[in-house]
């Protein structure tokens, strides 16, 4: 799957700005033959990466894409060609917004409200390589989405397609997908299956196992140190006798000193050196 991002900032749907908690993933077809993402998605001037989306989009010259205001519709994705003729997923808003694109159905209630929405360009329909390598593209977007969500493909109601909804009576009465997946010789249990197999072909990566803990940073000092005046060595002894009597050293009431022996060892040189009275 490659995933672009070309957030739809103009669509009035955008600008509604309500959130869904996603139930589910509906998949459209644009019922009309182009199968050119530019003719859906455009990049707007002020975007930062407008020139290199523009660059893999290819620019609409109708301005007829649904990056402006005045449209009644609006999907989190499409799926469909590149300028270079390769296939790409777009998403055109964040997932977890509500879309505009499965109307209100018969029951009163709308899937807008709970599914997660893509169309696929539609060519011709009768074109077996096109549609093999956008039906992929569908499986592994939907199988991302159903992961990213917590969704099990498998459950009822959860991935459907507009028609699908159309019989649940949770969105508009159009025929994508179901007039042309079958013409390709495969339907939405197909799908569905497919996108299962992909979430299981590719399991959740385990957690990071947590970092050990760090060994506490060895003490880089194996200095010795005396407690007591009786646990200096005798060679110091005379010294750190002297610097206690004149109370240069003063230990604790129970004559605890805890002196290192770099300290015995500088403070007997001074003393021999006769710089200690
Ligand atoms: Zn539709």
């Amino acid at each position: 799957m490659k995933l672009l991002t070309c957030i739809l900032k103009q669509n009035d749907c955008y600008h509604t700005k309500r959130t869904i908690q996603p139930k589910g993933v509906m998949v459209h077809s644009t019922g009309a033959n182009n199968p050119n993402l530019k003719r859906y998605v455009q990049p707007l001037d002020g975007d930062a990466d407008c020139a290199a989306l523009l660059a893999q989009l290819g620019v609409n010259n109708n301005k007829n894409d649904w990056n402006r205001p005045g449209l009644d519709v609006c999907v989190h994705g499409f799926i469909g060609k590149l300028a270079d003729g390769s296939i790409a997923s777009v998403q055109t808003l964040p997932w977890s917004w509500r879309g505009w694109h499965a109307g209100t159905g018969t029951s009163g209630k709308s899937a807008n409200n709970t599914h997660i929405s893509f169309e696929i360009c539609e060519d011709g329909l009768t074109d077996p390589d096109y549609f093999r390598l956008v039906y992929r593209e569908a499986v592994e977007l939907t199988a991302c989405l159903c992961r990213q969500y917590g969704l099990d493909p498998l459950a009822d109601g959860v991935v459907i397609c507009h028609s699908e909804g159309h019989r649940r009576g949770i969105a508009s009465g159009h025929a994508d997908v179901e007039h042309w997946f079958p013409k390709q010789g495969t339907s939405m249990d197909d799908f569905r299956a497919d996108v299962a197999a992909e979430l299981a072909a590719r399991p959740e990566p385990e957690p990071e196992p947590a970092p050990e803990p760090k060994p506490e940073p060895e003490e880089d000092d194996d200095m010795k140190y005396y407690k007591t005046l009786e646990d200096v060595p005798e060679y110091y002894r005379s010294t750190v006798e002297k610097l206690v009597e004149s109370g240069v050293l003063k230990g604790t009431a129970e004559n605890v000193l805890n002196v290192s022996e770099d300290f015995c060892r500088t403070m007997t040189v001074l003393d021999r050196l006769g710089k200690l009275v």
